[in-house]
């Protein structure tokens, strides 16, 4: 049997060991600390767009508490694009408001800017205006920032912009994870850079980092007793862990090209194929192209591609399954226009990873001929 080719496999640069080695040696083996802080630099002069960025220890943390600074509550309706990974919408959950999930549209997968204003529409009408929004840049493909947002500030809801696929990624040239009120990234394992397990929380407005960081550290106030006015988290990102970061910070652009060109490599090698269709660029869209996705013919032909590349040890995996088709969001309010479930049945992520060798590369293209006998 061939070896195992993984759809997203983390992939050092080198100098993450010299970060951690600095960890040790000065012995700052704690949630804070200069790697914390040099990593939150960088990650701010590479957005840039004034950004501030607190570290935490997970894309997830960072969505808690983005909903918090934007004091969502109990009682509380927000909004969140029902195609995406479950960690968009289960923050909202921790703090007892209630998710409304949108249906996507065809061109980048993500939330329909037409079905967003009906939800929010209706909502008011039925005598709730939304919280917040949770948009997401799915598979590192940009959603359509200028009508989303235009919506959003119409009806003044801010937006909570899940960037946790999409470092590297722009919209008419500015970075993704610049466009939320609050944005957040995430480095867990299977993205484009990793720190073994992280995530920011992303700002312009220092005082939102401010009261991100203090929720995040366990809510002290500044007296010298253990004195506590709110309730915190213990969400900082680890000082050996932002060491990582440092390394991989350093090494993103490249990180971005591979992958790109692991998608040109398959798009042109595939493009033939007429039962596989690839999501395009729409002009002045940039995508970090994290996984390399297509929708198939139909359904049987996806599950039946999926199976033969399991057999020949190749790791890959349906899209998203919509938030409103999971038994725990089932009698959430849904927008839906049948996009999500579609893409759902139909699409495929195939091996993305920047650390993928050019023979591994051709087994998945050769494998993916094969199925389709070309
Ligand atoms: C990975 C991911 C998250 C969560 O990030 P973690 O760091 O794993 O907690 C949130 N949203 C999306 C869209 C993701 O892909």
């Amino acid at each position: 049997m061939n070896p195992k080719i993984w759809l997203s496999s983390p992939h050092m640069g080198g100098n993450e060991q010299r970060y951690i080695d600095e960890a040790f040696k000065s012995n700052w083996i704690a949630p804070l600390g200069p790697n914390v802080t040099g990593f939150e630099a960088d990650i701010e002069s590479y957005l840039g767009q004034n950004s501030h960025a607190t570290a935490v220890s997970s894309g997830t943390a960072a969505l808690h508490l983005g909903l918090m600074l934007l004091n969502v509550g109990p009682e509380d309706e927000v909004i969140c694009q029902s195609k995406t990974f479950a960690a968009s919408a289960n923050p909202i959950t921790y703090l007892g408001a209630s998710p409304i999930f949108v249906d996507s549209e065809t061109e980048t997968w993500n939330l329909s800017p037409e079905l967003l204003e009906e939800a929010i529409k209706d909502r008011i009408a039925k005598g709730k205006r939304p919280k917040a929004i949770v948009t997401v840049h799915l598979y590192g493909m940009p959603y359509m920032v200028n009508e989303i947002h235009g919506i959003a500030s119409r009806y003044e809801i801010p937006i909570i912009e899940d960037s946790a696929e999409a470092l590297g990624s722009s919209y008419q040239n500015q970075k993704c994870g610049t466009f939320g009120t609050i944005s957040i990234l995430s480095f867990n394992g299977n993205k484009i850079i990793t720190t073994s397990g992280g995530g920011a929380l992303i700002s312009k407005t220092p005082s939102l980092n401010e009261k991100a960081l203090f929720l995040a550290t366990q809510a002290r106030d500044n007296t010298p007793e253990y004195h506590h006015t709110s309730i915190g988290y213990n969400y900082r990102m680890s000082n050996v862990l932002a060491g990582i970061g440092r390394g991989q910070m350093e090494v993103l652009e490249e990180r971005i090209a591979l992958r790109r060109s692991n998608y040109h490599l398959y798009h042109s090698a595939l493009k033939g194929i007429n039962q596989l269709s690839f999501l395009e660029e729409p002009t002045s869209y940039l995508s970090n192209r994290w996984l390399t996705c297509f929708l198939t013919d139909s359904e049987a032909t996806r599950e039946g591609l999926r199976m033969y590349l399991a057999e020949q040890n190749i790791e890959s995996r349906p899209l998203w399954k919509p938030m409103h088709l999971q038994p725990v969001y089932q009698k959430c309010p849904a927008y839906i226009n049948g996009v999500s479930e579609d893409l759902f049945k139909r699409g495929l992520c195939i091996p993305s990873g920047s650390n993928l060798t050019e023979n591994e590369l051709n087994r998945v293209i050769l494998a993916i001929k094969m199925y389709f006998r070309v």
